[in-house]
Parts: C-alpha cells; structure tokens; sequence
C-alpha cells in the first residue's frame, strides 16, 4: 500500500471537528475586528521567500519544498504565508495610500523533523495589518489573539512573551558587536553557529549548543543597542497592553526565526504541549514591504499555529466538540423514507446537523447507530406517528422520550 509522506498528516474526522472549530473561532474574532479575507496561492516563486523570509534563515536554507517547474523556474510550496501576502497586496496595488487590515489561512511546508506538533504540511491563520507605524496596533494584534485564546478556553494556558528588536538600524549595529564579540571565539562554537556568523549571528541567541550558550553569557546585549524610537514604540505597547489587561513576559532573548522583524516580536507560549508550546508567533516588519519592491510601509502581523492550538484545545478540553450529527432520524420500514427526508430536510433549514439512517433494520441496531455517531437526539417514525402527523423524539443523553407534534418538532429539540 502506498503510505501517506512523512510529516504529512492526515486529519481524520473527530481531529477534524476540533480542527473547526478551532478555526471557526479565530474566524470568528477577525470577523469582530473586521479583518478582511485574501485566499494566497501555495505555490510562489522560490525568490520571493529568498527575499522575504530571508537566505540565512532556517526555512530559506533547508526547510523549503523547491521545484523546478516545466519552464524552468524555481517555485517553491510556501513555508509561511507574509511574503506571499505582501507579495499580493503590493501587485495588486492595494498598499497605495492605503491602509489594510487582512488575514489568510491554509497549508504551510517546511522540511522539519516531524513530531507531535511538528509536521511538514501544518495550517496557519495569519493576520497582518499594512500602514500603520504606531503601537496602537501592535497592541490590536495581541488583543485580537487573546481574544482568540478567551473564545477557546485555552486563556490560561498560554503566556504572552514580548521582546523589541529595535529600528532596522539598531538591529545592524547590534548585529556588527555581536560578531566582533564572537569572532575571536569562532573555532569554540558549535558548526551552525559557526555558518550563522557570516550569514545570520542574531540566530546563534537561539542556539541549544551548551558551549555556545556559555560564550554567549558575556556578549553584548541588544538591549543596549536599541534606540530611544524603538524604546518608546516598544514602552508605548506595554501601556496599551497593560490598560487592556493582557499580561506579558519580557523576554530579552526572543528574536524568531524570520530575518524581516523589527522592532515588536512576540509568542503564544504553552507548557501544555512539551517542546512545540509555540502557538502564535508575530511581530512588526518595518522593511519588508519595501524589500519586496513596494513603497516603504510599517506593517505587523501575527501567525497562529492551528495543529498546535488544536492540540492544546485537545489537552485542556478533553470532552468537546459534540459528534458528527445532532439528530439521527429512524424510520420503521421502507415506506416511510420519505417522510424521514421531509423531517430531516424541516431540522436542516433550522440549523440542525441531521443523519437519516439508511440501510433499514430493527429499531434497536438504528439507535445505536444514533448513539455511535454522537448525536443527541433520535427521532423515530413509524405509521402511528406519520398518520398522526407527530413524531417521536428521544432524547440520547438521558433517555427520554415523547411523541410531539411534527409542527413543534423544531421547538423540541431546539
Ligand atoms: P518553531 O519555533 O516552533 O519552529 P517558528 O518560529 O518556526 O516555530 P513561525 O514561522 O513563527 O514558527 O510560525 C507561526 C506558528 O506556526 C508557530 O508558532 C507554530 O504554532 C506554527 N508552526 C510553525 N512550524 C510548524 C510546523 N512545522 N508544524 C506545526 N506547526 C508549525
Ligand atoms: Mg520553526
């Protein structure tokens, strides 16, 4: 038989429920803050995240599914969604003069050592807003993530970790003392690090090599560096945060893995989930837009991991969601189908997610079958009741029956 690709997952029914759930409440919020929908292709050319995401980045080096098309060009299945985004908007003109406030969701790839809530093929949710340079709306990207969590239930489980990059500029200059530091140490560290000291120094902060770590001790911190703008952009964050109520952690080491951040970085974190907690992860990228061939534009955005906050809904909601049907309709013999469709078909214009049984058989092997498919409420129809013109209802949880008039059958079970 031919297996699934490693790292590709397939979501099977009930992780499939959790999985809408999960998403239609982050829908829900961005509905609420009025973001609006784009639907991005997955495949791009292998460039724009060269340029975007960033050559010396992890994903850009060696996570990256890259093809050669018919004609030659390299494409590449998209490791993240905010290139492809600001891609979009800036061809399409929508960045002119203009502010947006957008969000897109759908499959990612990355080449990555797949384990529980790492996997090849992953979903994100990601927002980003174009044209704004204050913190107001950084603090509206967070909030509308806490309101995510809120909805979920999963609020305390996650913890809000905060950093600030600085301007591009203080970025650099950091960049440029962080090298001078460690380059007369270079044999010392370990051969990633090593490679990232041309190519990518701030992303040896992220390295696990315990030697690394302990040189690192002594190094220039980029706090120093960031100027008095950043300083006050990032102060500005914290007291519109703390006004609304949403807690944070500083964390002076947080610096994500894509090149194009600056200034506000943040995380999602759970403990929920062992070494995958990053739920969502966000920031600001001044550059971005311009480095992809647009005017200058601030934007901020944010990405919520949808595998890995179903996962931790999983975790911290053992017994939701409900089953595939709500209501599963039995019918006593062939001739009374019909009348089964003409009830089913009454539940469905009220909302009600309805399963006719098929196939026939004793009433007793059709209950089960209700009860196996999760649904609440069975109802039943034999010649009594559709000469009656009632039917009757029983209610699966706690076993109760009646028979109702079929006019008030939608009231009934409501
Ligand atoms: P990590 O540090 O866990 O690798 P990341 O910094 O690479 O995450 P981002 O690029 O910021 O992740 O993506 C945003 C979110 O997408 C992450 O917080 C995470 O929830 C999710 N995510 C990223 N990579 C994967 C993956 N391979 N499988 C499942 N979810 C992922
Ligand atoms: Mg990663």
């Amino acid at each position: 038989m031919v297996q699934a690709v490693r790292g590709m997952r397939d979501v099977l029914p009930a992780e499939a429920r959790r999985w809408r759930l999960v998403e239609s409440a982050i829908r829900k919020v961005l509905d609420g803050y009025a973001y609006e929908e784009l639907y991005l292709p997955v495949l791009e050319f292998t460039e724009l995240f060269a340029r975007g995401v960033g050559e010396a980045t992890d994903i850009v080096e060696k996570e990256m599914y890259s093809l050669e098309d018919r004609n030659g060009d390299s494409l590449s299945l998209r490791p993240e969604g905010t290139a492809s985004c600001v891609r979009a908007l800036v061809e399409n003109g929508l960045l002119f003069n203009q502010t947006q406030r957008v969000f897109y969701s759908g499959p990612m790839f990355r080449y990555e050592k797949p384990q529980r809530g790492r996997y090849r093929q992953f979903n994100q949710v990601g927002a980003e807003a174009f044209g704004f340079a204050g913190p107001d709306i950084d603090a509206e990207l967070i909030a509308l993530c806490a309101d995510v969590w809120e909805r979920l239930g999963i609020t305390r489980h996650v913890r809000l970790e905060l950093n600030t990059l600085g301007s591009a500029g203080a970025r650099q200059a950091y960049r440029d003392a962080l090298v001078a530091y460690l380059t007369p140490y270079r044999n010392e560290l370990d051969p990633d690090s090593q490679r990232r000291l041309e190519s990518n120094p701030l992303r040896i902060l992220d390295s696990k090599n315990d030697r690394t770590q302990k040189l690192l001790e002594h190094a220039p911190v980029l706090q120093d560096f960031v100027d008095a703008d950043a300083r006050e952009h990032f102060d500005g964050l914290q007291v519109l945060l703390e006004g609304r109520g949403i807690e944070f952690v500083l964390n002076p080491r947080l610096v994500r893995g894509l090149d194009y951040y600056t200034h506000t970085v943040f995380e999602w974190i759970t403990e929920d989930l062992g070494s995958q907690g990053t739920i969502c992860g966000g920031g600001r990228y001044d550059g971005l837009v311009e480095r992809l061939g647009g005017r200058a534009t601030p934007a901020c955005g944010f990405s919520i991991g949808v595998d890995r906050t179903q996962l931790l809904h999983e975790v911290v909601h053992q017994d939701e969601p409900a089953g595939a049907a709500q209501v599963y309709v039995c019918w006593m013999h062939d001739g009374l189908l019909g009348a089964a469709f003409s009830v089913a078909g009454e539940l469905r214009e009220a909302d009600a997610a309805v399963r006719v049984h098929m196939g026939g058989g004793a009433l007793k092997k059709q209950l089960k079958r209700a009860d196996d498919c999760g649904a609440e409420w069975a109802i039943i129809l034999g010649d009594d009741e559709v000469g009656n013109d009632t039917v009757t209802i029983k209610h699966l949880v706690d076993g109760e029956q009646k028979t109702v008039a079929r006019s008030e059958l939608v009231t009934a079970i409501g």
